[in-house]
């Protein structure tokens, strides 16, 4: 039976697909398609990795009876019992055999996707004993997986297959999968994101979330429909259900009617006309009605992210997130060298144009791994701890290492080196000692470096409410409405609960950014704002309006926010927008 599930847009366009549910505990599986040939070879991995978990069992089992029946364990004897007959299960072999054959799923795909759909079958049932035999089915899965981790796949290259939404690029699909599918979960980091960037997936739902979420952040930069918030989609969501994601409404239809399938295939077909008009205007400049030219500036996570901000003709990256390179793995974080080879990578991708590379910034809702807290320290709140430049100043040779990096990549071009979350005149003055130290340490090794613009955030009130202790240590700023917004209205920003008070227009943050943008084009400097308010075509008119000239945008939105500026005038849009800024309720001025 259809039914409608309520969540939050993220990321523009719909999708349509078959669901995969994907447990948040199981992202870091492999997810690929293998190829008609290459079927029955991994239904052998998976008999093999079954066969290994059922004599490591079988084997433990004997040593309990060789201890002396003081020693022995009849519980521990009677659970490996139950391991192995969960192992020889008909439905978890046939249900895994099934995802292999029929959708061409990766033997550990297959297997999670099948744990899924049992666990939900245990999860319905009354008698506690059985419900708690999911946890017996969760370990042999897990003992699988891990063997067969150890195992490397017969398959040539497990290298993700990217299976477009339906319409878009149908050359892509893969022939032997022409299904579609969408990604289901209850929450996914943002690491566990930047896994599934050049996945399978078509679009994706979580339950939790708000907008400006580091998750949805990623989200947006795939470029794929994706809803969060959603709450319990995951659960009313089942295995292999059809849906379609409208990441333009926030809405997700389960198990639509044909009549709705053709309505928003319908609609589908109507956003890709409207992208291919919009491609027209890559090599338009961007300049106003009345001839003012606006900076359109690209946001990347990885140095590869440089082809989608040229192919969507930005004319630099405003901000590049450098805590991408180090999440997800188990706390190795990236040497200076490995760090120095990203941002050539990323200044040389973008052929000449500036390139701004922002330290390292996690914590809150970007943890390092997958654990957003420590034990015994849930009580802190992320948001507020150690964040972004603390985190950075915490570990000065950590934080050393990157500038040394970032100054030794500024020999291959243009790098402006941009600090997060600055608020006290100490941590300003703490940085750009550090960064002097970096260039002396490098002068030491005799290895060469090269000149960079500096930069502050201004995310966070105390930093906005102090702009001119900003201009006089730093060359230009950028404005991070992301934080701003989360830290003037006290609103979580990864927290859909709260997310209908996040409001980009409150009074509050429109003085805020106003005033930033005044003072630094007073000062003759430059400013920019690269939270996700650049990339809505809803502010665009209101940004201009207040002075802003550079924007800072995943490159997906460029070409939209390039088709309002080209009709924008913004003499006319200064007087509006002091309006809105004097205004009790600015929002319902908005589509004046
Ligand atoms: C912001 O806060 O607006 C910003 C761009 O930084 P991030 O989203 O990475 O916190
Ligand atoms: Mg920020």
């Amino acid at each position: 039976m259809s039914f409608t599930v309520h969540g939050l847009p993220v990321s523009r366009g719909i999708a349509i697909g078959r669901a995969v549910i994907v447990a948040s505990s199981r992202v870091d599986v492999a997810h690929y398609f293998v190829k008609t040939e290459q079927v029955q070879a991994e239904i052998e991995r998976l008999r093999s990795a079954r066969k290994t978990v059922m004599e490591e069992i079988v084997k433990v089992q004997r040593s309990l009876g060789e201890m002396g029946p003081n020693d022995a364990h009849p519980e521990l004897s009677a659970l490996l019992d139950v391991h192995l007959m969960l192992l020889q299960d008909e439905q978890l072999t046939s249900g895994v055999k099934h995802w292999i054959t029929e959708r061409h799923y990766n033997a550990e795909w297959a297997l999670t996707t099948q744990l899924e759909v049992i666990a939900r079958q245990f999860d319905e049932m009354e008698d506690p004993y059985l419900r708690e035999r999911k946890a017996d089915l969760e370990q042999v899965v897990e003992r699988m997986l891990r063997v067969m981790r150890g195992v490397a796949s017969p398959v040539a290259a497990p290298a993700p297959v990217p299976v477009p939404a339906p319409g878009k690029g149908d050359a892509l699909f893969d022939p032997t999968v022409d299904v579609p599918l969408v990604l289901i979960a209850h929450d996914l980091s943002p690491a566990d994101m930047l896994q599934f960037k050049q996945s399978v997936f078509a679009g994706f739902v979580t339950d939790v979330g708000g907008k400006t979420s580091h998750t949805a952040i990623v989200a947006r930069s795939m470029d794929i429909a994706a809803v969060v918030g959603a709450r319990s989609a995951s659960h009313l969501i089942n295995q292999d259900d059809w849906v379609i994601i409208d990441g333009d409404a926030g809405v997700v239809v389960v198990d639509p009617s044909p009549i709705l399938l053709a309505e928003y295939g319908f609609k589908q077909r109507q956003g890709e006309v409207e992208r291919e008009r919009l491609s027209r205007l890559k090599n338009t400049p961007a300049v106003t009605l009345d001839g003012q030219r606006i900076e359109l500036l690209a946001n990347i996570e990885q140095p590869e992210d440089a082809v989608a901000a040229l192919k969507a003709g930005a004319v630099g990256v405003g901000l590049f997130r450098t805590e991408f390179l180090f999440m997800g793995r188990n706390g190795k974080l990236p040497d200076e060298e490995e760090q120095y080879q990203s941002y050539r990578r990323a200044v040389e991708g973008m052929q000449g144009l500036p390139v701004t590379i922002r330290t390292v910034d996690v914590g809150a809702d970007k943890p390092l791994d997958r654990t957003p807290v420590r034990a015994g320290e849930d009580h802190l709140n992320p948001a507020l701890g150690l964040r972004a430049i603390r985190w950075s100043l915490a570990d000065p040779a950590m934080f050393l290492a990157q500038l040394r990096a970032i100054l030794r990549a500024a020999t291959h071009g243009a790098i402006n080196l941009l600090i997060p979350m600055l608020a006290h005149a100490s941590e300003i003055r703490q940085t750009l000692a550090l960064v002097e130290r970096a260039r002396a340490q490098l002068d030491q090794r005799g290895l060469p470096h090269g000149p960079v613009r500096l930069g502050a955030m201004i995310e966070v009130p105390a930093a906005a409410l102090t702009i001119p202790l900003f201009l006089r240590h730093f060359d230009f700023l950028s404005i991070g409405t992301n934080d701003l917004i989360q830290y003037t209205l006290a609103i979580d920003r990864a927290d859909e609960a709260v997310s209908h008070l996040y409001d980009p227009v409150h009074p509050a943050v429109l003085h805020l950014l106003a005033n930033t943008i005044a003072q630094a084009r007073a000062a003759g400097k430059g400013v920019s704002v690269c939270g996700e308010m650049a990339g809505d075509v809803a502010m665009t008119r209101l940004l201009l309006g207040l002075g802003l000239r550079s924007f800072s945008m995943h490159p997906s939105q460029i070409l939209a926010v390039k088709q309002q500026i080209l009709r924008c005038d913004t003499a006319k849009l200064a007087t509006w927008a002091q309006t809105v800024l004097a205004a009790e309720d600015p929002a319902a001025l908005m589509a004046d």
